[in-house]
């Protein structure tokens, strides 16, 4: 398959059928994938602080410094969340949390070192997601190269692709004006690339986001993957998409209709030929996620937990064994998958 433009993007958009795109994502997932198999992870979110100064229009999870219900986790919850996630079977945790100005670069290194040194390789973990990374490097008045050295010298393995939302500076500049430049957000990702790290790239779409704004995220992924792979690095592992929930944010609206997002994966995965790993969000899309799967999506996480979308409305089942039989009956074979020590970090 050719390479597709953003204008052939945006007419498969308006004018293919469903059929159509279900069917072009299900050749180019054939050139990475078995048709008939899928992977998963079970993962939890854990959320350290809601304390945030960014005020992004668009959260229902942050509360300002000072303000009445500002948390942050302590060393000893952080381990009872990852004990528990250990004993449903799961191995993934993600950190996240706000851009709280009271915690700096040293607690983030601190506690990742810990949790490294209690768990070893039994635990995997997103230490942080780019936009976080930003404002550490910021505060700390290093580089992207010397604060991503740092983590990494602390154990850290992956620093995901999540605050990026819609990658266009327009939309930053409407809905998140302190939460860092696309320029900015793509040197910190190449910064983790370089220091040996792994990164993913994401994307949540349903706000009120137009196609040009999707179609530009899209381009902007595909050519920060190029530039990876040109110089010799393995660049994103993976993209996951997943969808806004509204409910008690400042920018309040709607949720987009299941078909929208399907359609939105099919392009994706038609779109990014560079990207091995196409993810759909049962964190919130629920049972509705796993059709993703016939368009183009080839993995995807069981969540048991992550604040910041349930502050937001997202619903998360804990029956992991029903979730894991609606895939199974859509026809595909479901096999847990671990998340890779980046080569580069091998011992
Ligand atoms: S989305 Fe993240 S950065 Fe933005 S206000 Fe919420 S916690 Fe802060």
């Amino acid at each position: 398959m050719t390479r597709v433009t953003v204008d052939e993007a945006a007419r498969l958009w308006h004018e293919a059928s469903d059929e159509e795109l279900r069917e072009l994502a299900r050749v180019e997932r054939a050139r990475w994938h078995e048709p008939d198999r899928a992977t998963y992870m079970i993962m939890r979110i854990i959320n350290y602080t809601n304390v945030c100064v960014a005020q992004c229009d668009y959260c229902a999870f942050y509360v300002l410094p000072g303000q009445d219900g500002g948390y942050v986790l302590d060393r000893g919850e952080v381990f009872a969340k990852i004990d528990e996630l250990l004993e449903v079977g799961g191995d993934l945790v993600g950190f996240n949390g706000g851009f709280n100005p009271k915690l700096p670069l040293d607690y983030y290194c601190d506690l990742f070192a810990a949790v490294r040194e209690r768990y070893g390789e039994r635990v995997e973990f997103y230490a942080l997601t780019i936009a976080e990374f930003l404002f550490l490097a910021d505060r700390a008045e290093l580089s992207y190269a010397d604060a991503a050295a740092r983590l990494r010298d602390a154990g850290v393995h992956w620093v995901t692709g999540g605050g990026s939302e819609i990658l266009t500076e327009d939309f930053r500049r409407r809905h998140a004006k302190f939460k860092y430049t696309v320029a900015e957000y793509f040197a910190a990702q190449r910064a983790i690339v370089e220091s040996g790290m792994r990164t993913t790239a994401t994307m949540v779409i349903g706000f009120d986001e137009t196609l040009e704004e999707r179609l530009e995220h899209l381009q902007r992924t595909r050519d920060f993957q190029d530039g990876c792979l040109r110089d010799g690095y393995d660049g994103l592992f993976s993209f996951l998409c997943w969808t806004y929930k509204p409910y008690g944010t400042a920018l309040g609206g709607r949720e987009i209709e299941p078909r929208e997002y399907w359609r939105h994966i099919a392009l994706s995965r038609i779109f990014l030929d560079n990207v091995r790993h196409v993810r759909t969000s049962v964190l919130t899309l629920n049972d509705d996620a796993f059709r993703a799967l016939d368009y183009g999506a080839d993995d995807f996480d069981l969540p048991i937990e992550d604040e910041v979308t349930q502050k937001a409305g997202a619903h998360i089942d804990l029956d992991l064994e029903r979730l894991l039989e609606i895939p199974r009956k859509l026809g595909y074979t479901v096999a847990y998958r671990r998340a890779e020590r980046p080569a580069a970090l091998t011992a």
